[in-house]
C-alpha cells in the first residue's frame, strides 16, 4: 500500500517551501518531508549573512532572468506565473513584513532570516506534514503507480509522487535522468602578485575583466588581501564557472581598468594631457581618474618612473601605460569563498524537465525544485528566488494530478 501522496526529499528553501504550498491548498494530502540534516532551512538561516536575501526586485522579467547564467531561459515562463512579486506577497500574506533596499535587494523586515524559517514551518504545519529529519535518502525506486525510496541503511518509504528538492550536487541513486557536470559558481580569485595585493582596501567603480574562453565580466572590483572580489569578479565566477574549472583555476586575468575604451583611446588621452601639463610627474595623479596607489604600480608595470614628467615620456611609454590601463594581467592561482555564499553551476539537465509543472520529461510523477536544478545565478536573492519559483510550479502541478 502507498503511504504517502506526496514525498519530498530536501528540507531546503524549494523543498519546505512546496511543502507549505501542499499543506496550505490541500491539508488532507499526506506529506513527507526526508530531510538528510537534523534540522530544515540550515542554508535559508544562514542565507544573506543570516538576513536571507529572499529575492530582488523586479520591474522586468526578461531583464530579471538575465542575472541567470544557467537557467535563465527556461525560467522567464516560470515567473511570470511565480515571480518576484508573488513571492513577497507570499511572504507578507504570512506574516514577514518585507523591505526592498536601494540595491534592489529584498529582505524580512525584521532584517532575520528566522521569520522565513518561521512563515514556513508554521504554513507546512497546518496540514498532514510530517518533517522526518537526520533522514538521507539514498535510492530511489519508480513502480506502477508510485514511488519507493530507501532511508539510509534502514527503511524505506512509498508515495505516489515524488519531489526532489536535495540542492547543489546532491542526486540519490536511481534518479534515471542527465545530469549537467556540477562546479562552484559565485567565487573571488587568488593571485600570487604580491605588489598587487599591497593594494588591499582598492574599490574600482567600473572595470571590465577578461578570462578564459573569452569570458567577460564588467562591474565593480575590490582589491582583497588575497586577490580580487567584488561584483565583476562574482559575475566572472558566475557566467564562467565551467570554463574556469577547466583550468583549475589557474589562468592570466586581464583588466580593462578604462572600460568600453582600447589602448589608443587610453593612448590618446594621455598624450593629450602630456601637452597639457608638461612639467607633471607622471606620479603626481592618475589623468585616468584611477586610484593613486593602483595608478603608480601601472607606471611601475609599464617600465615608466613616478618622478619621470610628462614632457619627458616618449610615446612608446605612453603606449606601455596605456596597455597597463586596458589591459594589465592578473595572475590567477586559485578561488576563495565570497562572504561563504556559493551556489553550484550543474544539475539536473534542464530539457529532462517540464518548466509549466517542473515535472520529469523520464518519469511521470517525478519533480524537481530548487539548486538540484541546472540553475543559478549571481548573488542578490535570485538563486531563492529560483527555488521559491520552481517548488511553487512543482506543488501546483502536484495539486493539479490530486485533484
Ligand atoms: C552561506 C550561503 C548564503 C546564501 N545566501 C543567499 C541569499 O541571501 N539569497 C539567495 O538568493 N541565495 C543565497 N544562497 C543560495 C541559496 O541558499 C540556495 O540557492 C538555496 O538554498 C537552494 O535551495 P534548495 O532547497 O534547492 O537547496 P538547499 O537549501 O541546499 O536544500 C537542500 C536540502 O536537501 C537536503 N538533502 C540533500 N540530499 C539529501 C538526501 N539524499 N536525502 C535527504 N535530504 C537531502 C540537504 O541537507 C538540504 O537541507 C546562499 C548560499 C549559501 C551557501
Amino acid at each position: 500500500m502507498i503511504k504517502y501522496d506526496v514525498m519530498i526529499i530536501g528540507g531546503g528553501a524549494a523543498g519546505m517551501f512546496a511543502a507549505a504550498v501542499l499543506a496550505e491548498s490541500a491539508p488532507s494530502l499526506r506529506v513527507l518531508v526526508l530531510e538528510k540534516g537534523p534540522k530544515p532551512l540550515v542554508k535559508v538561516r544562514v542565507s544573506g549573512g543570516g538576513r536571507c536575501n529572499l529575492t530582488h526586485q523586479c520591474t522586468d522579467i526578461r531583464a530579471f532572468t538575465q542575472n541567470y547564467p544557467r537557467g535563465g531561459r527556461e525560467l522567464i515562463g516560470a515567473f511570470h506565473r511565480f515571480g518576484p512579486a508573488e513571492t513577497r506577497a507570499w511572504f507578507e500574506t504570512h506574516g514577514v513584513p518585507i523591505v526592498t533596499l536601494e540595491d534592489g535587494c529584498v529582505f524580512p523586515r525584521s532584517d532575520t532570516s528566522l521569520d522565513v524559517i518561521s512563515a514556513l514551518m508554521n504554513t507546512a504545519r497546518r496540514g498532514q506534514t510530517e518533517i522526518r529529519t537526520s533522514a538521507e535518502v539514498s535510492r530511489i525506486r519508480f513502480f506502477d503507480g508510485g514511488v519507493e525510496v530507501t532511508i539510509g541503511e534502514r527503511g524505506s518509504e512509498t508515495g505516489r509522487c515524488l519531489l526532489v528538492a536535495t540542492g547543489g550536487g546532491a542526486f540519490p541513486e536511481g534518479i534515471d535522468h542527465a545530469i549537467e557536470p556540477c562546479v562552484p559558481s559565485l567565487f573571488s580569485f587568488n593571485t600570487p602578485d604580491r605588489d598587487f595585493t599591497a593594494l588591499a582596501g582598492i574599490v574600482v567603480q567600473a572595470v571590465q575583466l577578461g578570462g578564459p574562453g573569452g569570458i567577460k565580466a564588467e562591474g565593480e572590483l575590490l582589491i582583497t588581501h588575497t586577490g580580487v572580489s567584488g561584483p565583476a569578479v562574482l559575475r566572472l565566477s558566475s557566467f564562467g564557472a565551467r570554463g574556469l574549472a577547466e583550468t583549475g583555476y589557474r589562468f592570466d586575468m586581464r583588466i580593462n581598468w578604462q572600460p568600453g575604451q582600447r589602448e589608443e583611446q587610453v593612448c590618446e588621452s594621455l598624450t593629450a594631457h602630456k601637452q597639457t601639463a608638461p612639467r607633471q610627474q607622471t606620479g603626481t595623479w592618475s589623468p585616468l581618474g584611477l586610484p593613486a596607489r593602483l595608478w603608480k604600480l601601472l607606471l611601475e608595470r609599464a617600465g615608466v618612473d613616478e618622478t619621470c614628467e610628462w614632457g619627458a615620456c616618449p610615446l612608446t611609454a605612453i603606449r606601455r601605460i596605456a596597455a597597463q590601463a586596458t589591459a594589465f594581467t592578473l595572475p590567477i592561482s586559485g578561488k576563495n569563498r565570497h562572504r561563504e555564499e556559493f551556489v553550484t553551476c550543474g544539475g539536473i539537465r534542464l530539457k529532462e524537465v517540464d518548466f509549466r509543472t517542473m515535472q520529469s520529461r523520464v518519469h511521470p510523477g517525478l519533480y524537481f525544485a530548487g539548486e538540484v536544478l541546472d540553475i543559478d545565478a549571481l548573488t542578490g536573492g535570485y538563486n531563492l528566488q529560483a527555488a521559491w519559483t520552481t517548488a511553487h510550479l512543482a506543488a501546483e502541478a502536484i495539486l493539479a494530478q490530486s485533484d
